[in-house]
């Protein structure tokens, strides 16, 4: 039995996908920039996924930008905006951002190219916010921009930030922008980008049934977005390159059968992550062996959840699970291959220890509740043995 609890990390391309991107492969190979008729449809076909896009966001399809996934989206609305636009000088990030927005900003801060500071934005209040946020723009005398990026679910915990609206209200009263990782989030909460208020969005579409290497950027009409890649006129003249037209139309149709499936979606991961909650609870012996979710003073997603198991090391543990063909990782996928405690455990006051006892799993709504069962005994037979060959 082959159990994958590590969507976060990557989700299983759903069969709807597949078959939209062979069907587009064999119709849609066309360059869509030539002039003749079966190009021009599949120049047609672009625009209608850049539509279903737009329309499950709330936004213009002229405001919607094809990238190669969220790294590529982060890197364009941050590093790319501040290097090619003078008028960026202030860059505030969550302590929290995934390495694609964090490493951006270390770079800069090494590069000493604009004023910068990191924040726990999930989890201050929004008054200590507006403060920080004054005060950072009072001590650059108010020069030119600031840009606040924060993601809406973290991707090792599972946190939600439910303040986006307000932080986009604040930086906007400093007339700064505001850009939102919704790479977690995306197509598992409602996002409506104009009621947020938010300048840009970045998402990649292989977190939601989809394929890696294709993703988008949402930059609202008139914001600032300096070209990512120069050559032909693709992208309103911002991102060069012939487009992966089978990719993006997979990803337009994925979008739309998602949006209609979004309440039932919720309801069911909601079951599965209270019983996973419940049944990882009611499996280990407190006494001996401590077990929390990570995360739970603030609103979590259920898609993911994280787990610190006392005294237990997350690499022997998820080597044992990967035996027993339950895949599920150790903090994030990203960071797991470095053999360093993570950082945002780290923030959320874990110390070294525990956050080299953390373990996440994390869900999608082909999860079933057998599969949680099969894998709370596993959890409980490993932990029992690993505590017992100490
Ligand atoms: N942001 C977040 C929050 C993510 O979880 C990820 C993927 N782990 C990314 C950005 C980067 O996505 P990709 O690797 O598809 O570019």
């Amino acid at each position: 039995m082959n159990i994958y609890f590590d969507n976060a990390s990557t989700t299983k391309p759903s069969p709807s996908v597949v078959e939209d991107i062979c069907k587009s492969m064999q119709e849609d190979w066309y360059n869509p920039s030539s002039q003749y008729e079966p190009a021009r449809l599949v120049a047609l076909k672009l625009d209608k996924a850049r539509k279903q896009i737009a329309d499950y966001i709330n936004c213009n399809p002229d405001e919607i930008y094809f990238t190669s996934g969220a790294t590529e989206a982060n890197n364009w609305a941050i590093y790319n905006n501040i290097v090619q636009n003078d008028s960026f000088t202030n860059l505030v990030i969550d302590t929290i951002e995934h390495p694609s927005v964090f490493n951006q900003y270390k770079r800069i801060r090494q590069e000493n190219l604009v004023h910068t500071i990191s924040i726990p934005l999930y989890h201050l209040s929004i008054d200590k916010i507006e403060l920080i946020l004054k005060e950072f723009m009072k001590a650059h005398k108010y020069s030119d921009t600031l840009l606040v990026s924060v993601s809406l679910v973290n991707n090792e915990t599972g946190i939600i930030n439910n303040c986006i609206e307000e932080i986009a209200q604040i930086t906007h009263d400093l007339n700064g922008y505001c850009h939102v990782d919704a790479t977690q989030a995306l197509t598992h909460i409602p996002i409506d980008v104009d009621k947020l208020g938010i300048d840009y969005l970045s998402s990649s579409f292989h977190k939601y049934g989809g394929v890696k290497g294709i993703g988008f950027l949402y930059c609202r009409r008139g914001c600032p977005l300096s070209p990512m890649l120069i050559g032909g006129h693709q992208e309103n003249n911002k991102r060069a390159g012939t487009e992966n037209t089978p990719y993006i139309i997979a990803m337009g149709n994925q979008i739309e059968r998602l949006s209609k499936t979004e309440k039932q979606r919720w309801n069911k991961m909601n079951e599965l992550s209270e019983y996973l909650q419940s049944s990882v609870f009611s499996t280990y012996d407190s006494h001996h062996c401590p077990i929390k979710r990570n995360g739970t003073d603030y609103e979590l997603s259920p898609y993911i959840h994280s787990y610190t198991i006392e005294g237990i090391k997350a690499t022997d543990l998820l080597t044992l699970l990967a035996l027993d063909g339950i895949y599920c990782s150790a903090g994030s996928a990203c960071s797991s291959g470095e053999n360093k405690p993570s950082r945002i455990l780290k923030n959320l006051d874990l110390s070294e220890d525990e956050a080299k006892s953390t373990i996440r799993i994390s869900l999608c709504e082909n999860n079933t509740f057998e599969e949680i069962d099969y894998f709370c005994k596993r959890l409980t037979y490993h932990i029992i043995n690993l505590q017992h060959s100490k």
